[in-house]
C-alpha cells in the first residue's frame, strides 16, 4: 500500500491534483503573509507594466509552492513554462525555453536547488540583464552570439533552501516560505476539495481529515479521495466522522497524521537518547535521514504540532511525545 501520509507526489497521482489547484489567489486557503505580499507585488508590477521580480519559493513539498507559480502566472495574464532543476542537463535545454519566453511570462523551476552548475551559470545573464550568450560554430571560428531575452520572471521553488548556492539565491529579489498548515486551515482546503469533487462531508469529518493530514493540503487532498472511496462502498450519501475513522484506520494513517520519518524521530530521541537533548547531527545518524533535510521538512511540523521541541542544548521530546507513543518517562533525576 501507498505511504499515505508521505507528501511526495505518488504514482498517478498528478491528474487529480490539477483538478484540485486553486487558480486564483483568493482561492489559496492560509499563509495569508505570503498571499497578502503577494497581491502587492503582483498589483505593483501590473501597474509598472513590468514583470514580477524573480521569486523563491520554499517549504516542504505539497504545501502549495506548484499551485502558487500557476496562480502568479494567471494574475500576471501570463504563460507559465513549469520544468524542473534534474530535467535541465545542458544550457542548451534552458536556452530553448528561455528564448521562447514572453514579456511577464513565468518560468517555473521546480528542485531549483538541483540545477547543475554549467545550466547555473548560464543562468545568471538571463536572470540579471535578460540576455543569453549563444555560442555559434565549434572551435577555433567560434563566435559568442550575445542573445536579447523578452523579460521573463523566474519561480524557482525548492524544499531544500541550504543547498542553493548563494549567487542564484542572491538572484532572486522575492523569497517566501511556505509554512505547515494548521488544521483549522487545512479543514477549509477538505470542504473546497469536497465540492470539487461533489462529495457531501460534514464539519466533524473534515476536521479528522484534517488534523491527520500532517499540515499538509497534499495529504488532505489525498486522504479524502481514499475517504471517500469507503463511502462510496459503504453505501454512505455523506462523509461522517465513524467512516473516516475506519477508513484511516484502514490506511494505517496515524490519529495524529505522523509518517514513518516522524515516528522514527520521536521515537530515537526517546529510546536512543532518553528524551534528549540531541544534536541534530547525532539525531542524523541514528535515524539515517540528512540533518538539513530533518530540519527543513520534519522537524517543523513536529514542532508545530508539540512533539518536540528545539532548545539551546538539543531537540527534546515533549510529554506530548511521550503520551502519543504510551511510553513511560523516566522518573528520578532524569525526569525533565
Ligand atoms: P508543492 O509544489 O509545494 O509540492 P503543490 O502546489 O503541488 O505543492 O500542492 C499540492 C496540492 O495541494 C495541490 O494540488 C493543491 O490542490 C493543494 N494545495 C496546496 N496549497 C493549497 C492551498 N493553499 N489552498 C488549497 N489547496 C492547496
Amino acid at each position: 500500500m501507498p505511504k499515505m501520509t508521505t507528501n511526495r507526489l505518488l504514482e498517478g497521482e498528478e491528474v487529480y491534483e490539477i483538478a484540485l489547484r486553486p487558480k486564483k489567489i483568493n482561492e489559496f486557503v492560509d499563509q495569508k503573509s505570503v498571499v497578502d505580499n503577494l497581491k502587492v507585488f503582483i498589483q505593483a508590477a501590473k501597474k509598472r507594466h513590468e514583470p514580477i521580480e524573480h521569486i523563491l519559493l520554499f517549504g516542504p513539498p505539497g504545501l502549495g509552492k506548484t499551485t502558487l507559480a500557476h496562480i502568479i502566472a494567471r494574475e500576471m495574464d501570463a504563460n507559465i513554462y513549469p520544468t524542473s532543476g534534474p530535467i535541465l542537463e545542458r544550457p542548451f535545454d534552458l536556452a530553448g525555453i528561455l528564448s521562447n519566453l514572453n514579456d511577464t511570462d513565468v518560468l517555473f523551476i521546480d528542485e531549483v536547488h538541483r540545477i547543475n552548475k554549467a545550466v547555473e551559470e548560464y543562468l545568471y545573464p538571463a536572470l540579471e540583464s535578460f540576455c543569453l550568450d549563444v555560442m555559434q560554430d565549434k572551435g577555433i571560428g567560434a563566435q559568442v552570439l550575445r542573445l536579447k531575452l523578452n523579460r521573463f520572471t523566474l519561480i524557482g521553488a525548492t524544499t531544500r533552501s541550504g543547498l542553493l548556492t548563494s549567487p542564484l539565491r542572491s538572484r532572486f529579489g522575492i523569497t517566501f516560505r511556505l509554512d505547515y498548515y494548521p488544521a483549522e486551515d487545512l479543514h477549509h482546503i477538505v470542504r473546497r476539495s469536497a465540492q470539487i469533487l461533489g462529495v457531501k462531508i460534514n464539519e466533524d469529518a473534515a476536521h479528522e481529515i484534517a488534523s491527520r493530514s500532517r499540515g499538509t493540503p497534499r495529504i488532505a487532498n489525498r486522504l479524502l479521495r481514499r475517504v471517500r472511496d469507503f463511502a462510496q462502498v459503504e453505501g454512505k450519501e455523506q462523509i461522517d466522522v465513524e467512516i473516516c475513522e475506519y477508513a484511516l484506520e484502514k490506511l494505517e494513517v496515524d490519529k495524529r497524521g505522523l509518517d514513518e520519518m516522524d515516528k522514527k524521530i520521536i521515537r530515537t530521541i526517546i529510546e536512543k537518547f532518553q528524551g534528549g537533548p540531541v544534536g541534530i547531527n547525532s539525531l542524523s545518524v541514528a535515524v539515517g535521514e540528512d540533518a538539513q533535510t530533518i530540519e527543513e521538512v520534519f522537524e517543523p511540523f513536529l514542532i508545530m504540532e508539540g512533539f518536540i521541541k528545539r532548545t539551546s542544548r538539543g531537540r527534546e521530546a515533549t510529554a506530548l511525545a511521550y503520551e502519543h507513543f504510551k511510553i513511560k518517562r523516566e522518573q528520578g533525576p532524569l525526569f525533565k
